[in-house]
């Protein structure tokens, strides 16, 4: 039920949420509509003409699912360093045991990553709204760090991938150390000997680890 929850979720982002294209998803066709009729049996999916669509129930089941396989790609690729062919079976069989609490701590650790390595969003949880406090995330965005502190690049979230290249070319990518200079008017930061200056914007996109 998991994986038929998942793929109705992935079909939905792509606005392409309907019983044929849920059915060309799977290699075995009987198995969907299994899945399927066990679903809405559950009141877990809702099929509307052509359309299938989450109850809210099913609708949350499927956004944990998410959220735990997305936090575990990110988890793994950049904390654990694995490549893309094992951080994705890895963050499959995350997906199904990880428990709410660890999810949490997973998500505070990683400084509440917006999206998987993939850029995909990774849907936001309970410790993503609070703002908790009582656990100091170790990845934050680079707006949080002080004056002259210096931090590890962990990962980079860029809204536009021209920014990537753009930033890559500077010398800013995982892996790099930079020390903060300034926060306004602009965000000056220095990357071996090079000063660089970013909009913060940018800024908030980069995810440092204190050093
Ligand atoms: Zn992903
Ligand atoms: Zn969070």
């Amino acid at each position: 039920m998991d994986e038929f929850l998942e793929t109705v979720w992935l079909l939905k982002e792509e606005n392409n949420n309907s019983y044929d294209a849920l059915l060309k998803s799977q290699p075995k066709k009987t198995q969907v509509v299994k899945a399927l009729d066990e679903a809405i049996a559950q009141k877990l999916v809702e099929k509307d003409g052509n359309k299938i669509e989450f109850t809210p129930n099913g609708e949350n089941q499927a956004k944990e699912i998410i959220r735990r396989h997305r936090l575990a790609e990110r988890l793994f690729s950049e904390v654990f360093g694995l490549k893309e062919d094992d951080y994705e079976s890895t963050a499959c069989s995350f997906e199904h045991i990880l428990e709410p609490e660890v999810t949490e701590s997973i998500c505070t650790f990683l400084g509440h990553p917006p999206t998987c390595p993939h850029g995909k969003p990774i849907p936001k949880g309970p410790c993503c709204l609070k703002n908790h406090k009582e656990m100091k995330p170790l990845v934050v965005p680079l707006t949080e760090l002080g004056l002259g502190e210096k931090g590890g690049i962990v990962f980079i979230t860029p809204k536009y991938h021209s920014r990537l290249d753009r930033l890559n070319v500077l010398g800013v990518c995982p892996g790099q150390v930079l020390r903060l200079h300034q926060k306004s008017p602009s965000f000056v930061i220095k990357v071996d000997e090079t000063e660089i200056a970013i909009d913060k914007e940018i800024a908030k996109e980069i995810y440092v680890k204190r050093l």
